[in-house]
């Protein structure tokens, strides 16, 4: 039995998944189980959190914030109030190297704890964030990915939160599932993860026409090529919320374990 901590990427998709109870986040309450032990802290890097350079989050008290307007009241009394990791802040930096810069003006964000809370509902493990670097090319998140496995061993639980589809300026809040090029583009990078041609990831345009709508810019899509580069090559890998809403998000979510059932 391995003592290396799986790497999920989630498809965060809408922030009421917070306090709404569907399939998504269903199955996100179940991620729990499939994790044999409990980790020792989470790493989390959201897409709302996209900085020019890496910048990782090392206070032993993150605050919270509340990253996203004209939702319910309800939406904003969420609390995680989940210590923060400064050993691990520290070794994250070490790993990714001096570049990274330590940074807590803001806190836990919505890509964050709106999953978090379904996953892990105590708050009791630490977590901290690293940002997504929205100078860094796609073969660079990758790499910085790479850089982190070691923290799998340590037991720390690698998750990155975005959406592989994610094009706002289309969303269309009344519709289930997904306009035919997010489809396409979520089945691309699907075939993609299961075969672990990261190449094909990163290198995304090869979707085609699709690619420019489902990818309008990096942030939500560079914490699935984090993960990549944190799994390797002996990593099972499993897709869950294999879907699109909304039009023009997908859902699409995959864990990478030593061990899968
Ligand atoms: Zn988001």
């Amino acid at each position: 039995m391995s003592e290396r901590m799986p790497v999920i990427f989630v498809g965060h998709g809408s922030p009421l998944n917070a306090i709404e109870n569907n399939k998504y986040t269903a199955a996100w309450s179940g991620i729990a189980e499939k994790i044999e032990r409990k980790p020792a802290a989470i790493l989390c890097i959201s897409a709302h959190w996209f900085t020019p350079g890496s910048r990782v989050a090392d206070s032993s008290e993150p605050k919270m914030i509340y990253d996203m307007y004209g939702f319910p009241d309800e939406l904003y009394k969420v609390v995680y109030p989940a210590p923060g990791s400064p050993g691990f802040a520290r070794l994250t930096r070490e790993l990714i190297g001096d570049k990274v810069q330590f940074d807590n003006s803001r806190g836990l964000d919505h890509g964050t704890w709106s999953v978090l809370c379904r996953i892990y509902p105590e708050a009791d493990i630490p977590v901290f964030q690293l940002s997504v670097d929205s100078r860094a090319l796609a073969e660079e998140y990758l790499n910085i990915g790479r850089k982190l496995r070691s923290l799998r061993e340590q037991g720390v639980l690698i998750l990155g939160s975005g959406n592989v589809v994610h094009n706002l300026a289309r969303v269309s809040w009344n519709m289930d599932g997904g306009y035919s090029w997010a489809e396409d583009f979520d089945n691309y990078i699907k075939e993609n993860i299961l075969s672990r041609k990261d190449e094909n990831i990163v290198h995304f345009e090869r979707a085609g026409a699709s690619a420019s709508l489902a990818v309008p810019s990096m942030d939500h899509f560079a914490p699935l090529l984090y993960v990549l580069g944190a799994a390797d090559g002996t990593d099972h890998v499993r897709i869950f919320n294999d879907s699109c809403a909304l039009g023009a998000l997908s859902i699409t979510s995959c864990l990478f374990a030593p061990n899968l059932d």
